[in-house]
């Protein structure tokens, strides 16, 4: 068995994720789905990988330096991620958020370390949405960087540098499909043009949630979103910067039930529990999976992102009230 290599410092702890075979979704789909564990890094999220790319970007081109600090709009994972690579190179963290977020979020920024901004959650066109304070903050603080993690393209390089050579390698080049949602895009990007790098016919999807706009987008040129979804991180509305030549050859659209019910088969016959953008992953690479296998043959490899811990949303995904007040199904073992 290959034994995971001593790490010298803490930030080397970030990405060489593993790769797991999953067994529902494989029977469902009639080929292997692999999923990388991105619950592993640190920060329990795929988005350590972004930040730490973004503030080595800042560090290289001479904009972040001793006594500096990370700014950043965003009420999550990327928040959580910054923080921690912030505090491991000595830089403070000033993450802007709006004031409707669940308090376990807040929680966590605040026990990191990070300072918080509190904002009234507004349309983007309203100059006092969290992007752009986050943005006027960090052009009024000395020695401030903006992470800008939407179109600030370091974040895709993290999966082209990163995760696509990972999963090539841990599947010995035997890749034939990836897909993921989109909350920058620069998971779906990043990998997808890694791994088209190693091989372009590698199949690379998108997995849209209702409520986004980029199904429409790729299926036919619209930007049109349709419906609601209550998945915190994914659902886009425009392209951003980080989209921007993604190699996407074919969409599927998954509805928050469906998502849930892999949260619910995955934690009961595997052992994994995960938040609602995993779930609909998964389902969106049993999609794709199906349709790999009907245009030749079985034997097929799907991968796709298990993004983040489950146990970020005890208070939401897996409580029975809250499931309840979303008119989502309530898992059996929650009544
Ligand atoms: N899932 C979760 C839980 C996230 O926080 C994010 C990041 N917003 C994503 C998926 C999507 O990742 P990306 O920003 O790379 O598109």
């Amino acid at each position: 068995m290959n034994q995971l290599p001593p790490r010298e410092k803490t930030l080397d702890l970030i990405g060489n994720t593993p790769l797991v075979l999953l067994k529902g979704p494989s029977e469902a789909a009639g080929c292997e789905i692999w999923g990388k564990c991105e619950f592993a890094n640190p920060g329990a999220s795929v988005k350590d990988r972004a930040a730490l790319w973004i503030v080595n970007d800042a560090e290289a081109r001479g904009e972040l330096g001793p006594g500096g600090t990370v700014v950043e709009g965003t009420a999550g994972n990327t928040g959580i991620g910054i923080a921690l690579v912030a505090n491991a190179k000595g830089y403070k963290t000033i993450i802007v958020m709006p004031d409707n977020q669940s308090k376990e979020k807040m929680d966590t920024l605040r026990a990191l370390g990070a300072e918080l901004v509190l904002v009234p959650p507004t349309k983007f066109a309203d100059p006092n949405h969290f992007v752009h304070t986050s943005r006027r903050l960090a052009e009024e603080t000395e020695g401030a960087v903006w992470a800008n993690q939407f179109d600030n393209v370091a974040n895709r390089r993290a999966h082209i540098e990163g995760t696509a050579p990972e999963i090539w390698e841990q599947l010995e080049g035997r890749v034939d499909g990836f897909t993921c949602a989109v909350g920058t895009g620069g998971t779906l990007a990043g990998t997808g043009m890694g791994l088209k790098a190693f091989d372009e016919k590698i199949q690379i999807a998108l997995t849209d949630p209702h409520g986004a706009a980029l199904y429409n987008y790729y299926a036919n040129g619209e930007l049109k979103a349709e419906g609601s979804s209550v998945a915190e991180g994914i659902g886009q509305g425009r392209i951003t910067a980080n989209l921007e030549g993604a190699p996407i050859d074919t969409q599927f659209r998954i509805s928050d039930e469906e998502g849930m019910e892999w949260v619910a088969r995955l934690l009961r016959e595997e052992g994994l529990c995960l938040g609602l953008s995993s779930g609909i992953n998964v389902a969106g690479a049993v999609a794709l999976g199906k349709e790999l296998g009907q245009n030749g043959g079985g034997g097929k490899r799907v991968v796709t992102i298990l993004c983040d811990t489950g146990f970020r949303y005890l208070s939401s995904l897996y409580n029975a009230e809250w499931l309840q007040s979303k008119k989502l199904p309530v898992f059996d073992w929650l009544r």
